[in-house]
């Protein structure tokens, strides 16, 4: 196998995804970097994999890790690199690792595989054209607000990840912000309580009370966008509403002009979300 450092993803939660060409770089690695080397072991040790030399890579040595890396591809070995679970990078240590490979002349070679970011995507019925991938949802409830509001009037899907300890108060935020967004909680993919709710943003907090497994497991948040809507409204409409939440407060903007235009109070709340910040 060519000497380089290749990126391997690795299953997010049912071991039968790992692909054929990413067993074959482990077998051959003369070198795994992992986030957790315990945690990797385990996997390891399921696919007979043993004996094979084994650093941590993760946020707080990445930088010296890459050092050995880059030694170790240079004398001509075989270095895999590895995350606890899905694709290295994506929310995931080895972005330095990479930049100073590549900055150090090393062949870095990416494998394609599983992703919690696009196997929720693909599964949530929401447009997949064009979207935003942010991380993780801020903690601090002011930057979450900030987030979510900045979603009003977007044109993307975006998808976020969060934590089941805190995926009620961010569904919260985001039912109060953004009612009428289409969302789509993709929780515990792959594995056995693998599931998909596909609701307004509105009804979401009810929804996961009702049932406390529903909160259970790990998540992935994608969020629709409501541009289309938005679009359609009457041009001397957008103008009075940027006018409007110059001196007013949004929601106010929103009941006053409703019952005047006959357009949706949310409609138009979105709008005057979206202008405000502008
Ligand atoms: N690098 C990983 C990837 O490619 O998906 C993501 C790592 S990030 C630290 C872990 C987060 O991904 C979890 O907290 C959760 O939000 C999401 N996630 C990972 N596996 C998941 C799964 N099986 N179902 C739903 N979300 C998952």
């Amino acid at each position: 196998m060519e000497s380089a450092l290749y990126i391997v993803p690795t299953p997010i939660g049912n071991l039968d995804d790992i692909t054929i060409r990413a067993i074959e770089v482990l077998k051959n690695a003369t070198l795994i970097a992992a986030e957790d080397t315990r945690h990797s072991k385990i996997l390891l040790d399921k696919l007979s994999i043993t004996g094979t030399k084994m650093i941590s890579c993760h946020d707080h040595n990445e930088e010296q890790r890459a050092d050995i890396i880059i030694e170790e591809v240079k004398k001509g070995g075989v270095v895999a690199l590895i995350s606890d679970a899905g694709s290295p990078l994506i929310n995931d240590p080895g972005y330095r690792v990479v930049t100073l490979c590549s900055k150090a002349d090393v062949k870095v070679v990416p494998l394609p595989g599983p992703c919690a970011l696009i196997t929720a995507l693909e599964a949530s019925a929401l447009p997949t054209d064009k979207f935003m991938f942010n991380g993780f949802f801020p903690v601090k409830e002011k930057e979450l607000t900030q987030t979510v509001e900045a979603l009003a009037n977007v044109d993307y899907t975006a998808v976020f990840y969060e934590a089941p300890r805190r995926i009620l108060a961010t569904m919260e935020i985001v039912a109060k912000v953004l009612p009428e967004h289409d969302v789509t909680l993709c929780r515990e993919m792959t594995k056995t309580f693998e599931s998909f709710y596909r609701l307004k943003a509105r009804e979401v907090p009810e929804f996961l009370k009702a049932d406390p497994d529903r909160v259970k497991g790990e998540f992935v948040v994608a969020i629709g966008a409501l541009k289309q809507e938005i679009d359609a409204i009457d041009p001397k409409v957008v103008n009075a509403v940027e006018e409007l939440v110059k001196t007013t407060p949004v929601k106010t903007v929103a009941n006053i002009l409703s019952p005047l235009t006959g357009i949706k109070k949310n409609d138009l709340y979105n709008l005057a979300l979206s202008l405000k910040e502008k």
